[in-house]
């Protein structure tokens, strides 16, 4: 039923992440689904102006890219899956937008995400999983 699933992963929350591995790794094995993780980066413009790093300290487009592909495979490669079905993606951009947009154009027939960062108790679905849930015109798992 479930052939092609997407997995969002934001790289700044390991915990998060863990916490889908043994959902992702069963749905995995039921149908020999394709696993695609998408990782979602800020645009590099919206670091200017804060005032954290000089102007010329910034990592180039290509080095954070780069940088977030190897943190993405590291993240895939917890999950216990057969390499030929596991696709990385990084995309810049909403996290919300990039993962809508991502879930149609590869055709997903399920998403699956945490609830929210696991140190933020105050809310029991986060933004981004919200709008997943909310806009998703597939399943959408939501791992608590
Ligand atoms: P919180 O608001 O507590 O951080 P989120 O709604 O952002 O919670 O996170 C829930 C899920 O949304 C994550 O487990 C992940 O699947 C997805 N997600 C959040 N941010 C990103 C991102 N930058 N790239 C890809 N997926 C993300």
């Amino acid at each position: 039923m479930y052939k092609t699933i997407l997995v969002p992963i934001d790289l700044t929350e390991d915990n998060m992440s863990r916490l889908v591995i043994p959902h992702v790794e069963n749905f995995a094995r039921q149908e020999d689904a394709h696993i695609h993780f998408l990782a979602v980066l800020p645009p590099l413009s919206s670091f200017y102006g804060m005032g954290s790093l000089p102007v010329g300290h910034y990592p180039s487009e290509k080095d954070r890219l780069q940088h977030a592909e190897a943190g993405l495979r590291q993240v895939a490669a917890q999950f216990n899956l057969p390499e030929d079905r596991v696709h990385c993606t990084i995309a810049i951009g909403a996290p919300r937008d990039r993962i809508l947009l991502q879930a149609e154009e590869i055709g997903a027939d399920l998403i699956i995400v945490a609830s929210h960062r696991p140190d933020i108790t105050t809310y029991l679905l986060g933004s981004t999983a919200a709008s997943v849930v909310r806009h998703a015109s597939t399943a959408v798992l939501v791992v608590r």
